[in-house]
């Protein structure tokens, strides 16, 4: 693919090259319309009326329909069953308009989640959450990948080009971003270390990674000596603290002023990773429409 090279200083724009991923996910989707009359369709199931999830969703049925595709929205009230929730996936499943799955976490808590994720068409899991989609990637085959680490991992390799060899340290193990970022990254041919609450020695862990991830939730963690110089790093983490005049802001978990005197390049928060989460819930939306018919993929788009 052809992204622009979105990293003139140490900083890498996120917000840019989430808008270049938009526009290449765009010209696919309009190419498999003209030539093939196929429209990539992404279902968003929202239960409850949590007002963050409720931002999440609409920005999420906003750029779906700005690269061209379908939206299709499903709001469920909070005292939605589980059982209907279920039968209204199995309905999604076996929709072919429906080409991505994603029902917004968290759920509310009478709803079991691991039982809500399996309930998911593997060949839909746009969110990467489902356990064949997970032992895929674990066993280096072609899975459905999360969106957060896709999108690391796409920043990477723009940044660095071959990954091959380097030394990565993931900090953080959650199935979302830490264990599904490690595999990217051993895929890649990186040495990886995955660090996390009982690691001894961070710092020095630390200082060894030519590819530092963070994603913790913790604000501000990792110290500006803990980077080895010209490294690579990317800041998951989205912490909102207190600011002067009562108000309150976003950051990262690593120092970003005192890493960004150090680092090669480093992501910012906000405006690093959060904006390539959705654009790549909507690269892996193409990327299934793609599989289920049997297309070519788009490069560049997946891991
Ligand atoms: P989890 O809480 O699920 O996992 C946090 C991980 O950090 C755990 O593995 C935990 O270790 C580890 N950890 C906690 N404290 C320490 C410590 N002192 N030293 C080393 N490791 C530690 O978080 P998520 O992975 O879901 O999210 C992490 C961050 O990323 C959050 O700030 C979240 O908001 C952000 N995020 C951002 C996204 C985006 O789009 N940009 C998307 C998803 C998350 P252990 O396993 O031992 O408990």
């Amino acid at each position: 693919m052809n992204i622009r090279e979105t990293t003139l200083s140490a900083r890498i724009d996120g917000k840019a090259f989430a808008a270049d991923v938009r526009t290449h996910v765009a010209d696919h989707v309009a190419e498999l319309n003209s030539e093939h009359g196929i429209t990539p369709g992404l279902a968003v199931v929202l239960v409850g009326e949590d007002p963050a999830s409720e931002v999440y969703v609409r920005n999420k049925a906003r750029q779906t329909r700005e690269t061209g595709m379908t939206g299709f929205e499903h709001k469920l009230s909070a005292e939605t069953s589980q059982a209907d929730l279920l039968a209204l996936l199995a309905r999604l499943n076996a929709d072919p308009a429906v080409h991505g799955i994603l029902v917004q976490l968290p759920l509310p808590r009478h709803i079991d989640t691991e039982a809500v994720l399996a309930a998911i068409d593997p060949a839909k899991d746009v969110d990467g959450f489902h356990i064949s989609n997970v032992g895929l990637l674990g066993t280096g085959q072609k899975a459905l990948v999360p969106c957060t680490p896709l999108g690391c991992l796409m920043m990477l390799r723009d940044r660095l080009g071959s990954l091959k060899g380097l030394n990565a340290v993931v900090v953080g193990r959650s199935n979302i971003v830490g264990r599904p970022m490690a595999q990217l990254l051993l895929r890649d041919d990186c040495t990886v270390t995955v660090a996390h609450r009982h690691s001894r020695d961070l710092a020095e862990i630390c200082r060894g990674a030519d590819i530092l991830v963070v994603a913790v939730g913790r604000p501000g963690m990792i110290k500006g000596d803990w980077i080895k110089p010209g490294a690579t790093v990317i800041d998951v983490g989205i912490n909102r603290i207190e600011a002067e005049g009562g108000k309150t802001r976003l950051v990262g978990d690593v120092d970003f002023d005192a890493a960004a005197r150090v680092a090669g390049a480093i992501t910012p928060v906000p405006g690093g990773v959060g904006p390539m989460t959705i654009a790549c819930l909507l690269s892996n939306t193409l990327t299934a429409c793609c599989r289920a018919h049997g297309l070519p993929e788009p490069d560049g788009l997946t891991a």
